[in-house]
């Protein structure tokens, strides 16, 4: 039977962004790990990350904006800047030399990652990538994000493969403002976000759906910290997300799976539990089965409590994983 696929590389490990910083290279080391004591990197296989190539990050990114961050790489070389203190000149982004290569490739994990659910060779896979990308818009990087890894992915699997509808799932705690941007007038990728009403970025309002032909493809659940947000999401994602989704009937399903949404995380501010994010796993899953064969790709995001990502990343897996 067809498994879950990890897509990882220690690469991952290389984009640096200075001392103490929450998104730090422990991420992906404690995370791997992780998955490697329980056994999850055998069952479903490894995957290696590509290179994208830059006509695939103009899916999402503007040739302005590429520019801009090749030329930022260099004066990060000629600032002598190389632990990751350096910030890139479009917002709240740490880089090091090599964080413009290795956010190419955390693009190209998605891209693979889409290449073998696609091709039935995985049935679905886990992308545990860094830096995140849900915040990068067209034109900008900020929140920590160079590259938008999961739209890319998003428009890759519509251009490649001809699908005409793409559900994006986004439950980090924090409001991907980047995908959302870029989709907003895009009928063929369907946004769906559950976030902190009182964090950053500050958009995802309710009244936020679209515009033009998107109109009705993006849907934001802003919630108070104070509302007991993991009663919340459960509701939404067995209600409002089961129920729109009986019209769209997506062809395949992305996550933009951010972990700063539980109770132990610095920066998030709700409470949801690790078993909590087994229940939304599971039913995303079941969507994909009921909609789409199965066809799932789940992309880390945030998630800044390490001894959180040690246990709730390989819980994720295995929700993903056959039973
Ligand atoms: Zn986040």
């Amino acid at each position: 039977m067809l498994s879950t696929v990890i897509v990882e590389d220690f690469l991952f490990a290389q984009h640096l962004t200075g001392p103490s910083h929450p998104e730090s290279p422990f991420r992906f080391k404690v995370s791997r790990q992780a998955l490697q004591n329980q056994g999850l990197l055998k069952r479903g296989g490894i995957l290696r990350p590509r290179l994208a190539k830059e006509s695939e990050l103009l899916l999402c990114h503007t040739p302005c904006y590429l520019q801009e961050v090749q030329d930022n790489v260099q004066q990060c070389i000629y600032s002598g800047l190389k632990d990751g203190s350096f910030q890139l000149s479009t917002g709240d982004v740490q880089i090091c030399p090599a964080s413009e290569k290795i956010a190419r490739y955390a693009v190209g994990a998605v891209l693979n990652a889409v290449d073998s659910v696609m091709l039935a060779q995985a049935r679905n896979a886990f992308c545990l990538v860094r830096p995140p990308g849900h915040h990068a818009c067209m034109d900008k990087g900020m929140g920590f994000c160079l590259y938008n890894n999961v739209a890319i992915g998003a428009r890759y699997a519509c251009q490649r493969y001809g699908l005409r509808k793409v559900l994006i799932i986004d439950w980090d705690v924090h409001h991907g403002n980047g995908i959302q941007d870029i989709f907003y007038e895009d009928p063929a990728v369907f946004y769906f976000s559950t976030h902190n009403k009182r964090i950053y970025p500050g958009t995802g309002s309710s009244q936020e759906e679209g515009r033009g032909a998107g109109k009705g493809f993006n849907l934001n659940f802003p919630i108070e910290p104070y509302e007991n947000p993991r009663q919340k999401i459960k509701e939404i994602f067995s209600g409002q997300l089961m129920e729109s989704m009986k019209s769209f009937q997506p062809e395949f399903i992305f996550i933009a799976a951010g972990f700063d949404a539980h109770a132990q995380d610095p920066l998030g501010g709700f409470n949801l539990t690790t078993h909590d994010f087994v229940d939304l796993t599971r039913s995303v899953k079941g969507l994909a089965e009921k909609y789409c064969e199965g066809r799932l790709v789940s992309v880390l995001e945030g998630g800044y409590n390490l001894e959180v990502l040690k246990e709730v990343i390989p819980a994720h897996v295995q929700g993903l994983l056959p039973p």
